[in-house]
């Protein structure tokens, strides 16, 4: 029997930390246009894609992130018609999104096609329903230019970006997060992927910074996520009404039930309220941010 091929996360070398999972099988690898993209079947995770050494989604955890930097904002937000991705090329974030009859349009901006070539082979429980969807646009392009130059508004901003390395490093600039501000239509949100605080302190810091410039109400919320390793992810939250990071649970409950109570495994009322509930150690973070 073959040798397993153990495969590691690179991501924290230099914190002299690595994860590495063993593959069953390597299903793809190569060198994209943009970056090194492995996708490997394991045994706990399913289906794994790594890009430049970092874990991007798995089959088997990636419910919890896509359904928390999703359905937060959108329910928080109430009545979002417009809503722009930035990044997500694996699509997992657009399938969530389009289970809101709400919604009126999804705009996603990749930045690397070979992502979403990929996808459609490799992740057709998220590109399947996606691509047939009417609401569904995709544009190939450069997050920062698309935000910069685009003349449409958005209610619910995502951006579900690779860490601050290679292509995704201008997507936690303060150019980046004003650009995304203006094209924000009045009483909008954005959320980001930050990373996991506990390993990542000062990528969260930073950003939070670049948001109190910006916008009136600035934060973050958590979910633990198995494969984005190192204890809780942080997602940042950046709005001009601080109202939306307080909807009640009660309300929550209304939108979800008004939504058609589509399934979900982690977002729940309560969970997406209690995300917002930092521990001491995050919620000093985010205190250092103000300073
Ligand atoms: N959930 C994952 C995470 O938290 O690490 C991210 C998943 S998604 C695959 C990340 C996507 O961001 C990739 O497809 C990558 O190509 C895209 N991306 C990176 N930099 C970008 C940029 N500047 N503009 C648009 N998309 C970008």
């Amino acid at each position: 029997m073959a040798e397993k091929r153990w495969i590691p996360e690179t991501l924290f070398d230099e914190l002299g930390f690595r994860m590495t999972y063993a593959a069953e099988r390597v299903l793809y690898e190569t060198r994209t246009g943009h970056q090194h993209l492995v996708l490997f079947e394991h045994k706990r995770f399913g289906k794994v894609l790594m890009l430049d050494g970092a874990t991007q989604v798995t089959t088997r955890d990636e419910f919890i992130y896509h359904e928390m930097m999703t359905h937060v904002p959108i329910f928080a937000h109430g009545r979002a018609r417009e809503v722009l991705v930035v990044g997500g090329g694996d699509c997992g974030i657009a399938e969530e999104v389009l289970k809101h009859a709400g919604v009126a349009r999804l705009t996603q901006v990749e930045i690397d096609d070979s992502v979403v070539e990929f996808a459609k082979e490799h992740f057709p429980e998220f590109t399947g329903p996606v691509l047939a969807d009417k609401r569904f646009d995709l544009v190939i392009d450069d997050g920062m230019n698309y935000v910069a130059t685009t003349d449409r508004r958005f209610d619910v901003i995502i951006v579900d970006s690779t860490d601050p390395q290679g292509p995704g490093k201008v997507l936690f600039t303060q150019d980046f997060y004003a650009a995304c501000k203006r094209c924000m239509g009045p009483g909008g949100v954005m959320v980001t992927q930050n990373g996991v605080p506990f390993l990542q302190p000062d990528e969260l810091i930073a950003s939070l910074r670049h948001f109190r410039k910006l916008f009136a109400d600035s934060a973050c919320y958590i979910a633990a996520i198995p494969t984005y390793v190192g204890g809780h992810m942080t997602m940042g939250w950046a709005a001009d009404d601080a109202r939306l990071r307080d909807v009640p649970v009660a309300t929550l409950t209304e939108r979800y039930a008004a939504a058609g109570h589509f399934a979900t495994r982690y977002w729940t009322p309560e969970v997406h309220k209690a995300a917002f509930a930092l521990p001491r150690f995050i919620a000093e973070h985010v205190a250092q941010a103000q300073c």
